[in-house]
């Protein structure tokens, strides 16, 4: 396991200090953290390595995950889809199915999480737990990954009540804060510059997996790493491609896995293979949820990292593909607006054609390719690196600690 005093190098030793000392006023701190998924998708990346971290620190951190069956996940996916916009109803039969696996649930976790001094609830899947735990005696925080912003009136009506029983509410971007009666926090997600995922590789390693996945040095490469799931448009993405064929030869990547917690993955992946039809440029990575070293050398070895998502609560692959020095083609919305900067990190666009313009604006311009990512490295080293979300979520703990939860909201 890594210490935080590797993370000196990058990030300097100033903003480990300040970490340090802001803990100290943490020491022995029960924190549960509760969502859905131990592996797939951005929540279950950022836990795997904010537990430790926190253990380092002096807490006693831990992390559990909420099990459930197909109905259960069916209707957390209609939570998603509706808190993200789509118009879904949500029928009484699937409150009873969400209710009921967080009720089973609440029997094997209501010790630890009555006993705790801070409990952050990810996303909606285990936020009905609260109510499940009347003798709790700490503070529960609801952390929003997602893009709330717009949510469907059905969901919204049954959520919200749910959700008003907390203390705290943290979103990643101010746009998507709700009309809560507590205090809401604004923290924007982050990666773990020397995870398996993220840290420097070798470039044998990273020609390895190029070559195992048959792609071509010689041509342009454009990636896109993803859950195959709606938002996150692969079938715009295979439209922008079919584009730039028409004066790139460029080859694409769609690299995704499942979650556990999605049941939708299925149906996107058989409608990306059919749109995808026989193009033997179209790569499409099935890889399994710890395929980490390989998506971080796919990644590298791109020209250009896609994320065209329709809606994004952040978008960890943006930062990844920052991260390793690659401009950034991503979809205008949420999240990953306060990552790619017009003419400095990437671009945003709001169709294929968009897409298509930019990297052909792009490809024209290798310079810029190479200026890009410098900035956009630099960008995530300042903004989007595990010490600065750490920083902010002990400082959110000393402060609740201190109660300055209840004086704001006796202030307002
Ligand atoms: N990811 C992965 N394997 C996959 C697809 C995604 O490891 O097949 C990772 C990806 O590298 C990123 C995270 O899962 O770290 C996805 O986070 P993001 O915020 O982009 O999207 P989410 O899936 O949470 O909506």
């Amino acid at each position: 396991m890594r210490s935080l005093r590797e993370y000196e190098k990058i990030v300097g030793s100033a903003v480990l200090n300040q970490l340090e000392q802001l803990a100290e006023n943490l020491t022995g701190l029960k924190v549960v953290h509760v969502n859905s998924t131990k592996a797939g998708g951005g929540v279950a990346e950022i836990l795997s390595w904010m537990i430790p971290f926190m253990t380092e620190l002096g807490i006693t951190a831990s992390w559990e995950v909420i099990q459930g069956d197909e109905p259960f996940f069916n209707v957390t996916k209609t939570f998603h889809n509706g808190l993200q916009g789509h118009q879904v109803n949500l029928l009484p039969s699937q409150i009873a199915a969400y209710e009921e696996t967080n009720r089973s649930n609440a029997e094997r976790l209501r010790p630890i999480l009555e006993d705790a001094d801070i409990v952050f609830i990810h996303d909606p899947q285990p936020a009905y737990l609260l109510h499940l735990c009347p003798n709790r005696k700490g503070k529960w925080i609801w952390r929003c990954h997602i893009d709330a912003s717009h949510p469907a009136r059905s969901v919204w009506k049954y959520l919200r009540p749910l959700l008003e029983g907390f203390d705290a509410s943290i979103f990643s971007m101010a746009e998507f804060s709700k009309s809560l009666p507590h205090p809401q926090f604004l923290i924007a997600p982050s990666i773990d510059p020397l995870s398996e995922k993220n840290r420097k590789l070798r470039a044998d390693e990273i020609a390895r997996v190029r070559t195992k996945y048959n792609l071509d040095p010689g041509r342009p490469i454009l990636t896109q790493v993803s859950r195959f799931d709606w938002f996150k448009d692969p079938i715009g993405v295979i439209e922008g491609y079919h584009l730039i064929r028409k004066f790139a030869p460029v080859q694409l990547v769609l690299a995704g896995g499942g979650a556990d917690d999605d049941p939708e993955g299925a149906e996107v992946l058989r409608l990306v293979k059919e749109a995808a039809a026989d193009d033997p440029d179209i790569n499409i990575l099935l890889l399994p949820p710890d395929a980490h070293r390989t998506i971080n050398a796919l990644q590298r070895c791109s020209t250009v990292i896609i994320q065209k998502s329709t809606r994004e609560g952040f978008g960890l692959t943006v930062t990844e593909g920052l991260w390793k020095g690659k401009p950034v083609i991503g979809g205008d919305v949420g999240g990953i607006r306060l990552q790619v900067i017009n003419y400095h990190t990437g671009f945003l666009v709001n169709s294929p054609e968009g897409m298509t313009q930019k990297i052909r604006y792009l490809l024209n311009h290798e310079n810029m390719i190479e200026i890009m990512g410098i900035k956009g490295r630099e960008f995530v080293r300042e903004n989007f690196l595990l010490t600065r979300h750490l920083r902010e979520y002990l400082t959110l703990m000393v402060g609740l600690r201190r109660g300055f939860a209840s004086r704001l909201i006796a202030a307002a």
